[in-house]
């Protein structure tokens, strides 16, 4: 299938804003195996809208046009595109009745030109807008093409085109899409991709794009097939690939997090957990006991924040918090064998650092976070600190602190640590 870009608005003709509704638009359709061949703009005027239309159904079989759906005057474009098919227009109920209760709710009275935003075509399908007021609309003519019209403001149409359009463009090519996602953490964005950026420059199909998420990576691998048995056989080989480059970073895949893993192994190897956290203020056991099944595994925790409290619950000796200070390796490594001892868990997480933004000195800065993990087994008890250092706002680091904790835990059970 062949499509066409068409987007009204003077603004982009005059350089005023770039095109970046058709960049988004055919950037989707070529995931799903459309070929996008044109991409007109055109201002808003009648005669130039409906010409560019005429052009667009002469050589294409989907044509969507973005911009001019709102409710003024120079908003010609649904008027020009159901002029052109000629079909008439009718008032769309269920969209007048929100845009009723949109005007009511914002408490603002709605002039009458507003109208003209719920009037469509019987015989079209209309695309709700969870964004703005003007929906979009989807038509499918006798012949098989398409012609679609949908707002130009990228929060509207990006949602409405993902969510209502492209699924019935889908449908059309008769073609599956499946996505495996590879999670990511430890490493950094650039040297993840320069680790296999000639995987991510290779493919075609399946295609791999990688996506920067909550202080982690994911790689996306999509394949486009006729059926799912085929898109995962495309996918596989990939998927290896990426697993011989990065498996030592990889967590997990799709909707995994590090907790959800965590709690998983945990369940699997019948162990328990308790933490104590310092500079995370309990944010390790609020993720841990965020995951549905974690009473299983998770045992206590303490959030001993001043040094009293880590000398109180976990047996952190004040001569060492004295040579060494709070943020250290020996304090962090007291925490967590106090903690296995005080709680007679099978892991223990700790963890001990500066969230700032105050409190830094040049040997102590913001963001060093000491991470220690306990594993207690019928060999005794093995013990992991790193140092860290984070960078970012405190909430950024108190986060990278407890995803560092989960993942080093999960290391630790799996003996990767
Ligand atoms: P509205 O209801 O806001 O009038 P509309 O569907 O009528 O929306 P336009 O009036 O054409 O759309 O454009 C509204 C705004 O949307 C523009 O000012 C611009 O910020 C953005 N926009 C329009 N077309 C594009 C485009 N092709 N690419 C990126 N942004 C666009
Ligand atoms: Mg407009």
């Amino acid at each position: 299938m062949r499509a066409e870009i068409i987007s009204v608005g003077t603004e982009l003709l005059l350089g005023q804003i770039a095109n970046t509704d058709a960049q988004f638009i055919s950037r989707e359709l070529a995931a799903i195996g459309i070929g996008t061949y044109y991409h007109t703009v055109v201002g808003d005027n009648w005669d130039r809208v409906v010409d560019a239309i005429a052009k667009a159904d002469e050589r294409c079989d989907v044509v969507i046009m973005t911009g001019g759906l709102g409710p003024t005057d120079d908003d010609l474009t649904k008027e020009a595109l159901c002029h052109y098919l000629g079909l008439e227009m009718v008032r769309h109920q269920k969209s007048y009745d929100s845009l009723i209760k949109r005007f009511g709710s914002l408490n603002k009275p709605m002039s009458e030109n507003n109208l003209k935003q719920v009037l469509f075509p019987e015989c079209a399908t209309v695309l709700d807008n969870d964004f703005g007021t003007a929906p979009g609309m989807l038509y499918e003519r006798e012949d098989g093409k398409i012609f679609a019209a949908l707002p130009g403001p990228p929060f509207e149409l990006c949602p409405m085109f993902t969510n209502y359009a492209l699924p019935i463009l889908r449908a059309k090519t008769g073609k599956v899409l499946k996505s495996n996602v590879l999670r990511i953490y430890g490493i950094g964005e650039s040297s993840a991709e320069m680790l296999v950026k000639d995987i991510l420059r290779e493919q075609t199909n399946p295609t791999v794009a990688p996506l920067l998420g909550n202080g982690d990576i994911t790689f996306r691998i999509t394949a486009m097939a006729d059926n799912d048995e085929e898109a995962e056989r495309l996918i596989a080989p990939v998927r290896r690939s990426l697993y011989e480059r990065l498996g030592q970073y990889i967590y997990g895949e799709d909707d995994d997090t590090p907790e959800k893993v965590l709690v998983r192994e945990l369940i699997a190897k019948g162990l328990t957990i308790a933490t104590a956290e310092s500079c995370s203020g309990g944010l390790i056991a609020s993720r841990i006991t965020d995951v549905s099944g974690s009473s299983a595994v998770f045992n206590e925790g303490f959030v001993t924040y001043a040094n009293e409290a880590k000398m109180k619950h976990l047996g952190v000796k004040k001569e060492t918090l004295d040579e060494f200070g709070a943020v250290s390796e020996q304090t962090a490594r007291e925490m967590v064998t106090g903690l296995i001892a005080a709680t007679g868990s099978d892991v223990a997480v700790a963890v001990t650092g500066i969230a700032g933004p105050t409190g830094g000195t040049p040997q102590k800065p913001v963001g060093l976070v000491y991470v220690g993990v306990a594993v207690r087994d019928d060999h005794g008890i093995r013990v992991n600190v790193t140092k860290n250092n984070f960078i970012g706002p405190r909430d950024k680091i108190k986060f990278n602190t407890a995803t560092t904790a989960i993942i080093n835990a999960l290391k630790m059970i799996n003996g990767k640590l």
